[in-house]
């Protein structure tokens, strides 16, 4: 079984949630298996070793459990972006488009340094929204967002290619239609 298969067969599927008609793509069987977990970020240490980003910046609130602990392994700093009002330092912000409505996310003005090779990660790309927030962000502090990272791309949504577009390579491990 490739590690890729692995990872799959411990991803669930919950049908409509959080809405009718969302196949909604639960992670959490992957971190609760110790062999599972270890072999999901083992994926993401042997692409990331040889990068040798400077800093591992984890989208909130799945992308801290999986960014932090490859951030411990690749011996780097972890920096999270987080949704608005939750940050306590002097921030900035971005905003953007959902299917209804808006959302903003933060990023401490100190998390990143001018020059810095940033790997981006969450655990999923859906319309791509969110990790392009990201990567605006982590450029307005001057940074490079080298990689996104991901375990599942949906890419019927259109994310992964929309951020592809824009310039930004991506790592996924599992696709779903
Ligand atoms: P996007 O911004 O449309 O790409 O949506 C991706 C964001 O929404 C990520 O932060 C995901 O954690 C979350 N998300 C959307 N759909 C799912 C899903 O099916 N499973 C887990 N997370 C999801």
């Amino acid at each position: 079984l490739r590690p890729q298969d692995y990872i799959r067969e411990h991803i669930r599927t919950v049908p409509d949630w959080p809405a009718a008609g969302v196949q909604f793509r639960d992670i959490t069987p992957l971190l609760q298996n110790p062999r599972v977990f270890r072999v999901l970020i083992d994926q993401f240490v042997h692409r990331y070793f040889d990068m040798r980003p400077d800093v591992v910046a984890g989208l909130d609130a799945r992308g801290f459990i999986i960014g932090s602990v490859l951030a411990y392994e690749l011996n780097v700093g972890f920096v999270p972006i987080r949704k608005k009002g939750k940050l306590p330092f002097t921030t900035v912000e971005e905003t953007y488009e959902l299917e209804y409505g808006s959302a903003t996310v933060e990023l401490h003005t100190d998390a990143v340094k001018p020059g810095d090779r940033v790997l981006l990660i969450d655990d999923l790309i859906a319309t791509g929204g969110t990790m392009m927030a990201g990567k605006r962000l982590l450029e307005k502090l001057g940074a490079t967002v080298i990689e996104g990272a991901a375990i599942v791309d949906l890419p019927e949504l259109g994310g992964s290619a929309k951020l592809h577009a824009a310039g930004l390579p991506l790592y996924t491990l599992v696709d779903f239609e």
